[in-house]
């Protein structure tokens, strides 16, 4: 599987850099260049797996661009995964570093299989092949991953093996995202659910809504979702909902999120939470709220449920959310939507951190941690928020603009070799 069905993630992003370097006049040379990811890597590689079978896995890994450093990017394990996603969240990623005001540019990879049906070995025999697979392209200086959908600290830590193997010495600045027994940032883990955590408060507050007793809806319980659930509600807002892949569960009183949260770890699902009203993602999505956070996956606001949103705020945990088409239903609408190049920049502001940890060998507490990323994104909120409202645009081409005129500089400073 390389993509070839159903290609329309990348066009998406391609079309929105596209129109918005038009409107800001930026040079043609800067267009063009990210009409096109910079590298891509497809590879089909064996695994041996425990029945003693081997099975053939597609990976893939693609620069989008690195125009202002090394490139970045979360690993996917997904049965869904394919080339074009894969370039289309490369380069959301080189958008997303450009506006967090970060130092790299945007990659992605992804493995297309179903890390919930395989075993804890098998995973590990993924993993190193895959490594070893894309080592032409990864490095600390060059290209540096980290966790996405179905992969976390642990595969981060194979991954720093493989690759350390290869060198003969340790590397640990070649992923983030790792344990912090290896070179791991404090507050990695809940980095990407604070900063939509702030970005919700600060759009709560540019709106006027009053964050104490803000109602919130939260879509996916993981990583993201989990946590921005978490944070809200330690906050002072009533979060009423959440889901995950199996449904979701309700309260109008307002749900007891550590209670959800424990009650996942022992199930695995959100799913009969106690006190709690069972929901679909579909009634979640729709429900009456003040803050709707969407955290799972792509494509989830789309042209027809968009009429019948009814959240005053929506934040995009989750990486392209939200079709071209509902975005502009909601915004016509009235709808204030932070967008996921700004809103879940959180987890890629650490991931700089602990790079720069991990290359100088002098690690922070999670305060300084904390500090630093919440300084990063009320600053590249409130600058995207003041383009939007000089610029009379969405918060989505504020924050494209905001990002292309750091390419535009860049690529014009570097020029082109030869
Ligand atoms: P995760 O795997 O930890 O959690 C995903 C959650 O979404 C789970 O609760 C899952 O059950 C739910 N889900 C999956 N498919 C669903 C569906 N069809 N309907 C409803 N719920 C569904 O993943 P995560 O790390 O929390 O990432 C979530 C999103 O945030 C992804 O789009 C990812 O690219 C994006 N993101 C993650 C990070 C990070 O640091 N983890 C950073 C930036 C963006």
């Amino acid at each position: 599987m390389t993509g070839d069905a159903d290609e329309h993630a990348f066009e998406n992003v391609r079309k929105l850099i596209s129109g918005v370097c038009e409107r800001m006049g930026l040079p043609e040379m800067c267009r063009v260049r990210l009409m096109e990811c910079e590298r891509e890597l497809i590879v089909h590689f064996p695994v041996k797996m425990d029945d003693g079978t081997v099975k053939v896995f597609t990976g893939f890994r693609v620069v989008h661009n690195d125009s202002r450093g090394p490139s970045k990017g979360g690993i996917r394990y997904h049965p869904d995964a394919n080339l074009d996603k894969v370039r289309a969240l490369a380069a959301l990623m080189t958008l997303k570093t450009a506006v967090a005001g970060i130092p790299y540019g945007g990659a992605k990879g992804a493995v297309v299989c179903d890390p919930k049906t395989m075993s804890l070995s098998e995973l590990e025999r993924l993993t190193r092949r895959y490594a070893s697979d894309i080592a032409i392209l990864i490095g600390p200086d060059s290209d540096i991953p980290a966790p996405d959908v179905g992969t976390n600290p642990q595969v981060m830590a194979w991954i720093m093996d493989t690759y350390s193997m290869g060198k003969g010495y340790s590397v640990p600045a070649v992923v983030t995202g790792k344990p912090l027994e290896i070179g791991g940032s404090s507050g990695r883990f809940e980095a990407t659910g604070r900063g939509c955590m702030v970005s919700a408060l600060l759009a709560a507050k540019h709106l006027g809504i009053e964050s104490q007793g803000a109602t919130v809806a939260v879509q996916g319980c993981g990583n993201v979702g989990g946590t921005v659930a978490d944070l809200l509600s330690k906050e002072g807002c009533r979060v009423i909902a959440i889901s995950d892949i199996n449904g979701g569960s309700y309260s109008s009183e307002g749900l007891n999120v550590e209670g959800v949260l424990s009650h996942v770890k022992d199930t695995g699902s959100v799913v009969g939470s106690a006190n709690a009203e069972a929901i679909t993602n579909a009634e979640l999505l729709e429900m009456k709220c003040d803050i709707l956070v969407v955290a799972a996956i792509e494509e989830v606001l789309i042209e027809a449920n968009a009429p019948s949103i009814k959240a005053k705020i929506i934040v995009e945990g989750a990486n392209g959310p939200t079709t071209p088409e509902a975005h502009k239903i909601l915004v016509d609408r009235g709808i204030f939507v932070a967008p996921d190049i700004l809103a879940n920049a959180g987890g890629v502001i650490v991931s700089y951190l602990e790079w720069v940890q991990g290359l100088q060998s002098f690690y922070w507490d999670e305060t300084q941690v904390n500090n630093y990323l919440g300084r990063l994104m009320t600053n590249a909120f409130n600058h995207v928020l003041s383009i939007s409202e000089c610029e009379r645009v969405d918060m989505r081409t504020a924050a494209y603009m905001t990002a292309l005129k750091q390419l535009a500089t860049a690529m014009a400073i570097r020029g082109i070799f030869p």
